[in-house]
């Protein structure tokens, strides 16, 4: 019952609210590269950035005007703390997507990271070693970074525990695998203000 909740809740998803960007890392102006990750700019205060071990480890740094958020942390980045903080210098807060290593590589460079409880079951084989603290997210939570919000939307299926992270006031979802992301996609959510309460409108449960 569980699965098929959840098919619905991918199909209606798909079909109805989101259109990819296409694949345009060239377009983007390089800000940092090394042998493991390279950092893209986006906007004025958003960048994209690929590991260079798998094609679908996205992360997304979000800088507001007090707080920066990075989405996901790659598979082999030994110093990504370090690396985003050559691209910002606000403090950064950090969430995944969902637990898997090519999302969760470098969660030891930070001391403190945000999950989706749905997620706990992935942490013995992803985060084995982690020994900064683990927040749990809930859904529709808020990060409030200055001018701009990130909100949570629990969208499990990839994993029990896998979130989007929506931009409050645009189309932007970060979505990790939950869509079928892949390095430089940017999910367009057409409907992302009304998605969930459309669900739930629409008799669909929650899960
Ligand atoms: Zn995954």
């Amino acid at each position: 019952m569980r699965k098929i909740l959840v098919t619905i809740i991918a199909l209606l998803f798909c079909s109805i609210s989101f259109s990819q960007v296409k694949n345009t890392l060239d377009n983007y102006e390089t800000v940092y590269k090394d042998s493991n990750v390279t950092f893209r700019k986006v906007d004025k205060n958003t960048w994209l950035g690929s590991g260079n071990v798998m094609s679908s480890e996205s992360m997304y740094l979000i800088e507001g005007k007090k707080r920066a958020i990075l989405i996901d942390a790659g598979t082999t980045i030994p110093n990504l703390h370090e690396v985003v903080a050559k691209i910002t210098a606000k403090p950064v807060t950090l969430v995944l997507t969902h637990v898997h290593p090519d999302h969760a590589g470098a969660v030891n460079c930070f001391g403190e990271v945000w999950i989706s409880p749905g997620d706990t079951v992935n942490m013995p084989e992803f985060m084995p070693d982690y020994g900064g603290k683990v927040n749990y997210l809930t859904d529709g939570q808020k990060f409030k970074l200055g001018g701009r919000t990130i909100e949570a939307f629990f969208t499990p299926g990839h994993t029990p525990g896998s979130v989007t992270f929506l931009e409050t006031g645009t189309d932007r979802g970060f979505c990790g695998d939950a869509f079928g992301t892949g390095s430089g996609k940017i999910q367009k959510f057409k409907l992302k203000d009304i998605g969930l309460q459309m669900l739930k409108e629409q008799g669909v449960e929650v899960i």
